[in-house]
């Protein structure tokens, strides 16, 4: 019997991200394509509350809800109780999940391109990110070792996942181009795992370039914690850049340059993320990480 029988596509975890949404429900048109597959391919609209209303979470980020505490408590809001709906149908978490393998699909403001996320030392999920990335070779790999149960994202409840991230695109609306490198980024994953059942993964580099994440920076906030600078001209639409002690990073609103006051060079990733303003985050840092795909 083949490993992986039954596979989760999902879209519309954060809920003003159209695209995933729009890439599942063709999907749903046109899942004959995978008729004649070694496992069965399932989608699903994550938070249907928040896709009605354009936004990405109505009380909490959905994508923060399955932790196995939030997952097993009293649920204290819409999102945590729609992270249980959906654990109860597709996990629930944990070695007996009736998930095989959950491929969620997200988008950026940010000028990202494809990027695949990987949150857990798992061998096969870095083999589909490294089977994509020799197919789409600008696709680039972030990679976390995270505790499966304090991993918070949806992805977890499933025996294995990876989270498809393109950009750039504003919230709420769909383009072509984007559209189209989610859906090719979405078959090959898709395809990876019809190798993966029949044992024909093809030759995989052994080393991955991978990226790692430090930390998020604030922007430039005043005495009552109001937004009052923005990211630097110099980094905008620059991620995977290196950020090194003293670079212009951010601007304030008078046009005085702020620069990065770290101690190393970092790299930089979701340069001016909408989705980062709820708590005024303008970017994150990463660090390169070389990953063994052959021995993890
Ligand atoms: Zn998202």
């Amino acid at each position: 019997m083949a490993e992986i029988q039954r596979v989760l596509v999902v879209g519309g975890t954060h809920g003003n991200e159209k695209t995933g949404v729009q890439c599942v429900k063709a999907l749903n048109r046109n899942i004959s394509q995978f008729r004649d597959r070694s496992y069965t391919v399932g989608t699903l609209l994550a938070n249907t509350s928040a896709i009605e209303k354009n936004c990405r979470y109505i009380e909490q980020d959905l994508n923060r809800c399955f932790s196995n505490t939030l997952l097993n408590g009293e649920p204290q809001n819409v999102e945590q109780k729609r992270a249980q709906e959906i654990n109860s149908q597709y996990g629930p978490k944990g070695d007996d999940s009736a998930t095989d393998w959950i491929i969620d699909l997200h988008t950026t403001t940010t000028n990202m391109g494809l990027t695949l996320v990987v949150h857990q030392n798992d061998k096969p999920a870095l083999q589909m990110a490294a089977y994509i990335q020799s197919l789409i070779p600008d696709a680039v790999i972030f990679y976390e070792d995270r505790d499966p149960a304090e991993d918070n994202f949806l992805g977890s409840i499933a025996k294995h996942s990876l989270l498809i991230e393109v950009g750039p695109v504003p919230q709420g609306l769909l383009r072509w181009d984007i559209f189209k490198l989610t859906q090719d980024g979405l078959f090959h994953a898709l395809d990876f795992i019809e190798r993966y059942n029949n044992n024909e993964i093809p030759v995989l580099p052994e080393e991955l370039h991978t990226y790692e994440f430090i930390e998020k920076l604030h922007l430039p906030r005043d005495e009552t914690g109001d937004i009052c600078g923005m990211i630097h001209p110099d980094v905008q639409d620059n991620d995977y850049q290196p950020l090194n002690p003293g670079d212009p990073l951010f601007i304030t609103d008078e046009g005085e340059t702020i620069c990065y006051d770290g101690s190393e060079q970092v790299f930089t990733a979701f340069v001016n993320e909408a989705a980062y303003y709820d708590q005024a985050h303008g970017l994150s840092l990463m660090r390169k990480k070389i990953v063994s795909c052959g021995s993890v």
